[in-house]
């Protein structure tokens, strides 16, 4: 059964309620690009996207952004843009007069960039913050009131102030009041138009912290819209595989408000995936699961394509991994070969984090941000490193947002400027702006 929520309005757009699922994504171009972020928006469009959002790092993004909209309308376009949001409230308060939403990251909305230090806040001085949290956030929701602008309240793993660190750690718990807090705001002022979004990269903690997030509007008898992501998916069937082992399985236990597959791969090409995840997903689709001594045996007669059958077994075990423990998985299908799906049992075993056969890459969509070829990126850092077993490797395209947002991984790849790189291990940066044509060669001597 569908979960209840009330419906945010973002343009002509209802989000949640009885509506239907809304599939999105985020162009790449500089925003600042007018014809090439108009032209990516409509391949978006066409291929079903239904929403399109743009960084908007400074005011004059958004404003191009707000002219993008404009060219939009003028030839009859009327899909929602947003406008991505991080570390300047000042761009989320001209962008909210400009397009139907503004999406805001509540670890970096006025909190500085996180430092990974541990501070401890004493109740007084973390009531201040959330005082001073209130005072800005207010002003940003009586334009987005008097523009009929809606918001996303977008939490990520990777990018929790130390504030909600000090007090949650990196938990579930903390992703979920990091939403809270601003949400408490927005029904404080009667601003209803919200959708949240709570993603990370691993795809446990993705499934977990939205169950932690709807327990925790229901303790106050709040109920919106979810947007479902898996941050820094990847690309190729791996990234398939992930998002679809954690939106797949809130899509199949109701959760279906809006999705957006995160693909380091062209914009457009995540949404025929999002398409599948949602319609199969909505669809009450017909297989046998069950568990017997460890060992989750999932079984389909289903006649498909592949890369269908890829997304849907992934959606209907990854949340039955963690459900029941199980530490291994037998697919059987008899439309496919044996060893595809013993091949695809592994890949979802490790995309749901249960066992690491190979090496993890987690790696951003790339944005306006990005300042290299991501897709072509990735691949040379997979071709060098994939030999890697369990080590999680990141391709980031920014340092603004790259190293926060790289979550567990063992070694970054981030983009530091035009043809330059740095690398980190864990959290530490160990090699600043080197010439991206050294990069892999350092990154590869850096893991010996
Ligand atoms: S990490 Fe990637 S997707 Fe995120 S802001 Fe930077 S370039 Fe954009």
């Amino acid at each position: 059964m569908r979960r209840k929520t009330i419906t945010a309005h973002v343009g002509k757009l209802c989000i949640g309620s009885d509506y239907p699922i809304v599939v999105q994504s985020m162009a790449n171009t500089d925003t600042n690009d007018i014809q090439a972020s108009l032209e990516q928006a409509l391949r978006i469009h066409h291929a079903g996207g239904e929403m399109v959002r743009f960084t908007t790092q400074g005011r004059r993004e958004a404003e191009s952004l707000g002219e993008i909209r404009r060219w939009l309308s003028a030839m009859g376009y009327t899909f929602p843009l947003v406008a991505d949001v991080h570390f300047n409230p000042a761009v989320a308060d001209t962008a909210a007069a400009l397009v139907e939403k503004v999406r805001i990251n509540p670890g970096n909305y006025i909190d500085p960039a996180r430092k990974f230090k541990h501070i401890d806040y004493t109740d007084e001085e973390y009531a201040f913050e959330l005082e001073r949290l209130r005072e800005r956030f207010v002003q940003l929701l009586s334009i987005c009131k008097e523009n009929n602008t809606a918001l996303r309240i977008g939490v990520n793993h990777g990018s929790l102030s130390d504030r909600i660190m000090s007090r949650y750690g990196d938990t579930p718990q903390g992703m979920a009041e990091s939403c809270m807090e601003f949400l408490r705001v927005c029904e404080q002022e009667h601003f209803y138009d919200v959708v949240l979004s709570v993603k990370a990269s691993n795809t446990c903690v993705m499934y977990d912290t939205v169950h932690c997030l709807i327990d925790a509007m229901d303790a106050e008898d709040m109920h919106y819209p979810l947007h479902l992501g898996v941050t820094e998916a990847g690309e190729g069937e791996d990234g398939r595989v992930k998002s679809a082992v954690g939106i797949g399985g809130l899509l199949l236990e109701g959760i279906r408000d809006t999705v957006r597959v995160s693909l380091s791969e062209a914009p457009e090409a995540e949404i025929p995936v999002a398409r599948e995840l949602v319609e199969w997903c909505s669809s009450e689709p017909e297989y046998e699961i069950k568990e017997a001594e460890g060992v989750l045996f999932f079984r389909s007669e289903e006649q498909t394509t592949w890369d269908k059958f890829v997304l849907h077994a992934a959606a209907a075990t990854g949340v039955e991994l963690w459900k029941t423990g199980a530490k291994d998985l037998i697919i059987e299908n008899p439309y496919f070969e044996d060893e595809q799906l013993l091949t695809l049992a592994k890949d979802i075993l490790q995309a749901a984090r249960v066992k690491l056969y190979k090496t993890e890459y987690i790696s951003c969509p790339g944005c306006g941000r990005t300042l290299f070829d991501l897709q072509q990126t990735v691949a040379e850092v997979k071709a060098a490193t994939k030999h890697l077993n369990g080590l999680k490797i990141a391709v980031m395209g920014c340092i603004v947002n790259g190293p926060g947002e790289m979550a567990d991984a063992d070694y970054g790849y981030v983009g530091a400027g035009r043809g330059r790189v740095s690398l980190y291990k864990g959290k530490e940066c160990v090699l600043k702006n080197i010439p991206q044509e050294d990069a892999v060669r350092e990154l590869l001597k850096l893991i010996e």
